[in-house]
């Protein structure tokens, strides 16, 4: 196929990062093996020294990775413009989790000594991640609140050492936003590197690069796999030659590569992101609407109502306001357990960017060891539910939360 003929995002869904394979199959077939044959030494030289593309050893790289790498790196460029006024250019690095991306993006970039300025807000893991490995490696985390643009300047001005600014947008699980293009100007101007968690708006709902950004991660497990199958993630560049070089060198030596089977399902997922998105966002809009106005709930934290703090910086950089949200039960913990039990067909699950519903009470759930005090300083509150908002018919949806909210 010849792929200038793709002028739409589905399509590059679907098509982008697919080559023929040899034996004809329509897909590719996943490519379980550890490692690759050459015809003669010349040849594994050549490849060695990088001067013949091919295949070496999966932990290097493997067919199925290259696809899934090259679909979300189209999908991340879509319609972008590089600095030199060509499409923009992409590499991305698929690796086994989340985690093991970001593992590979701070130890890639970052030396002991290093600052990160970052926001209060952030996953669980990389919060934990800054808090209880980097330190141990001399690479310290700033946490600023940066809502304020003036305090996050500050905050650079006073740590001359602050090497990188990591965003993440909306955040998980308190769905703050922070504003890309403000941000990632100021970073760029006091000459910092610029990374961004894009892993709730998938690029489909928003474009880091667009504002900037050096570096894009995704969680895949989430959105762009879509049917909760693998847990995967990605780190994706627009140095070329840094993300081929030094990047690719930590990556493979950490060890966090995916595997071929996990890298077919997310290919697979990702063909259908666009319309899964469309129908993720229009579903959450009107559960949102629908709690709203539900006697038992006190409050909605849902990014597509206007009483959401972060409403207006969702507005400005996010295509739809995404399909995870928060509400609040009047009845408090007692409300919150009788309400997932009487659930008959949302799951009850945490995670998120399923095709089905996922809903979680945190206060008996994820959050159950942490003291109430702690937990309700990251708005944990008791008759808190989370919910991961997916893709069934929409009454299904609205009756089976209807009839366990009575
Ligand atoms: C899930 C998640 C991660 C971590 O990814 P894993 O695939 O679980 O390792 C990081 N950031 C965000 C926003 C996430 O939701």
């Amino acid at each position: 196929m010849d792929h200038k003929i793709i002028t739409g995002f589905s399509s590059a869904c679907i098509h982008a990062g697919h080559k023929q394979d040899p034996m004809y199959s329509h897909l590719t077939p996943i490519y379980a093996s550890s490692t690759f044959v050459y015809d003669t030494a010349e040849q594994g030289m050549l490849r060695f020294e990088g001067k013949e593309e091919g295949y070496i050893y999966s932990r290097w790289g493997n067919p199925n990775f290259t696809e899934a790498e090259l679909k979300i790196s189209a999908l991340e460029a879509f319609g972008l413009t590089g600095d030199n006024g060509k499409p923009l250019e992409l590499k991305g690095i698929l690796h086994a989790s989340g985690m093991a991306a970001l593992t590979t993006l701070f130890l890639g970039t970052l030396k002991a000594g290093d600052k990160i300025i970052t926001h209060f807000s952030l996953y669980g893991g990389t919060e934990e991640l800054f808090q209880k490995i980097l330190p141990g490696l001399g690479i310290e985390a700033v946490i600023v609140d940066m809502h304020n643009l003036k305090e996050t300047e500050d905050a650079i001005k006073a740590h001359p050492d602050a090497k990188m600014m990591y965003l993440e947008t909306p955040a998980n699980p308190t769905l703050q936003c922070v504003d890309l293009e403000e941000l990632i100007s100021i970073a760029r101007e006091h000459k910092l590197i610029t990374a961004v968690d894009n892993t709730f708006a998938t690029p489909y709902l928003q474009q880091p690069f667009a504002f900037g950004a050096d570096f894009v991660f995704h969680s895949t497990t989430k959105y762009l796999n879509g049917h909760g199958t693998a847990i995967g993630g990605i780190i994706i560049g627009k140095d070329i030659q840094l993300m081929e070089g030094k990047m690719m060198k930590t990556h493979r030596l950490l060890g966090g590569n995916s595997n071929p089977f996990d890298a077919y399902l997310l290919t697979q997922g990702i063909k259908t992101l666009e319309v899964r998105m469309e129908r993720h966002c229009h579903n959450a809009m009107e559960v949102a609407n629908f709690l709203e106005s539900h006697p038992a709930v006190s409050k909605v934290n849902y990014l597509g109502l206007s009483s959401h703090p972060d409403f207006a910086i969702a507005s400005k950089q996010m295509k739809h306001p995404g399909a995870m949200m928060s509400f609040e039960l009047k009845g408090g913990l007692e409300a919150g357990k009788q309400f997932i039990n009487r659930l008959k067909m949302c799951t009850k699950a945490v995670s998120l960017g399923t095709c089905d519903t996922l809903v979680s009470h945190p206060a008996s759930m994820t959050h159950y060891g942490v003291p109430k005090a702690t937990r309700e300083q990251y708005g944990i509150t008791d008759g808190l539910i989370r919910m991961s908002v997916g893709m069934e018919s929409i009454t299904d949806i609205i009756n089976d939360l209807d009839q366990a909210l009575q």
